[in-house]
């Protein structure tokens, strides 16, 4: 019986030191040391053996049996080291290799002449304002001095919401609601989307963006104004353009004057862009009509002041020299890439 047992351990060892993968020191274990192993078969024999003899091959089993469990636990740890390092071997990456570029979002172009406007602005001591899109007719009309009725409400075809709500058409109502709750000195840009019922069209849209501007203090005059604007456009369309007022009317303000640049794509001469007329008409302005000082609490008589209104969507298109409107708000990507 103790031949027997030697040789199971020695068979045993051979097997193992052969074996190269889990699966063949699994079918070793269940060989020789599983329930109907060898080991085992020669352990039921025990009843035949003498009393002297019995705990001698008990104790020389134990012992084999530990030899055999420390051989093969050697072994898997041997095995998985290797498979491991097969692993690592076949997953080597190549620092060397060109990376893919990953594609970035952009700005889109309004939001770009947008940033650029307001820094210019912020830079000269402006401060943003915003309002709601949705306003009261009393602050995109009546506080503006366009009462029910007046002419200048049919100009701006009006998305109402109902008898007193509207869709806001200009930005201007933020005048108000910023002179409501400040006093003077004022110095503010409000921009914003704002709304009219008009058809698409190259040069129409349902909804477009201006910046609206104002400024309220003691002493403020039209030098002011022009100062102000000339600095704005000269950095915007560069120091070499010129800049001209030209006499106009609205409503809030008094006297009021459209500003034209001269044409940044032929520089006055004349040419498709500017229709041959060397000028291109950029924004509207003028000195804040008393009426409206007087409405938001603010005294004309002690506090004078400018605002001025600048349409972005033209502004963009005559920087980026784009023809249509409607690119603007097509979202096309072929468009948007080239900013
Ligand atoms: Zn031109």
């Amino acid at each position: 019986m103790r031949e027997k047992l030697e040789e199971i351990k020695k068979n045993a060892l051979d097997v193992l030191q052969k074996a190269t993968d889990i699966d063949a020191l699994e079918e070793a274990r269940i060989k020789f040391l599983g329930k109907k192993g060898e080991l085992t078969a020669v352990l039921k024999g025990m009843g035949q053996l003498s009393k002297e003899e019995r705990p001698q091959i008990g104790a020389l089993a134990n012992e084999i049996r530990g030899v055999i469990e420390n051989h093969i636990d050697t072994k898997k740890a041997e095995i998985s080291e290797k498979l491991e390092e097969i692993k690592l071997k076949s997953e080597v990456i190549d620092v060397t290799m060109p990376g893919k570029a990953q594609k970035t979002g952009k700005l889109h172009p309004l939001t770009k002449v947008m940033n650029n406007i307001k820094d210019t602005f912020i830079g000269m001591g402006f401060e943003i304002a915003e309002g709601p899109e949705v306003e009261l007719d009393y602050y995109n009309f009546e506080a503006l001095n366009i009462p029910p009725n007046h002419p200048a409400r049919d100009t701006q075809d009006t998305f109402y919401i109902n008898e007193n709500t509207v869709l806001r058409t200009q930005t201007s109502p933020i005048q108000v609601r910023v002179m409501e709750k400040k006093k003077p000195p004022i110095r503010i840009i409000a921009p914003g989307r704002v709304y009219r019922s008009d058809a698409v069209d190259a040069t129409h849209s349902p909804v477009f963006h201006q910046i609206e501007g104002l400024v309220v203090d003691k002493g403020v005059t039209m030098a002011d104004l022009k100062g102000t604007l000339e600095m704005f456009i000269h950095r915007l369309y560069g120091e070499n353009t010129k800049v001209r007022f030209r006499p106009h009317h609205f409503p809030f303000t008094e006297p009021s004057a459209e500003v034209d640049v001269s044409c940044f794509a032929c520089g006055g001469k004349g040419c498709s862009v500017c229709k041959g007329e060397g000028w291109i008409e950029v924004l509207g302005c003028g000195m804040v009509h008393p009426k409206v000082l007087a409405n938001c609490g603010i005294d004309p008589e002690v506090y004078s002041g400018f605002a001025f209104g600048i349409g972005l969507e033209r502004i963009a298109m005559g920087k980026y020299d784009i023809n249509d409107l409607r690119l603007f708000f097509e979202n096309d990507l072929r468009f948007l890439d080239q900013f």
